[in-house]
């Protein structure tokens, strides 16, 4: 009697066979970087704050950064957080993010909806966020948490039925590197694996620098 063994599976790796890439952005990921680009367009000194609203084909319907109202001045406009006059400070005129991103949607609406954005919403934005029928709001620091606002804002979510996380990200930052698509053969080239690479050297340079 003689016992087969089984055939032993076929290594691919050195064959030529290319699989798709492994580290490529995950949905989420990808919606809370586009969030935090859409940041860098602010102009307020203090607080860059990104919002992307995203609906339920993981298609993006909105963007918006809090920024001064479309044909205010900026340069005329108080950036200042505090000032003996509240008219003095950017408070009664900035637009935060979660507006904005309402706003300039694409959609018909925002029914259903997700939002993306990086600082736990106020509770004005709470309100418009209800309104415009957004159903989870996912966002990234939660630093005003004990404020009165943001109280108000758990508060309006919990009533209506709208869930809100705090995002976990898998990597601490994601850089974005244009010199990545005249290098594609390398294996660090492209942004997600350059920042990999470049995070490991920063670390690398802070413990012997
Ligand atoms: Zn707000």
């Amino acid at each position: 009697m003689t016992i087969k063994s089984k055939p032993t599976p076929v290594q691919t790796h050195s064959e030529g066979l290319t699989k798709k890439r492994q580290d490529y952005l995950e949905w989420p990921e990808y919606f809370m970087a586009v969030a935090f680009l859409s940041a860098q367009r602010s102009k307020d000194p203090s607080s860059q704050v990104g919002a992307c609203i995203v609906n339920q084909e993981n298609k993006i319907v909105g963007i918006g950064y809090n920024g001064m109202p479309n044909g205010c001045d900026d340069d005329l406009l108080p950036w200042s957080r505090s000032a003996d006059n509240k008219l003095d400070t950017k408070y009664p005129y900035v637009c935060h993010a979660e507006l904005n991103a309402i706003m300039n949607k694409n959609s018909a609406d925002v029914k259903g909806c997700t939002m993306y954005v990086a600082l736990f919403p106020c509770n004005e934005c709470t309100k418009l966020i209800i309104q415009a029928g957004i159903k989870d709001v996912i966002y990234l620091s939660d630093k005003y948490h004990d404020t009165p606002e943001m109280t108000a804002s758990r508060r309006l979510l919990n009533l209506a039925g709208i869930t809100y996380k705090q995002f976990q990200p898998k990597q601490g930052r994601i850089v974005i590197d244009f010199n990545s698509i005249n290098h594609p053969g390398l294996k660090t080239s492209s942004g997600f694996e350059g920042s990999h690479h470049r995070l490991r050297n920063l670390e690398h340079d802070a413990k012997y620098s």
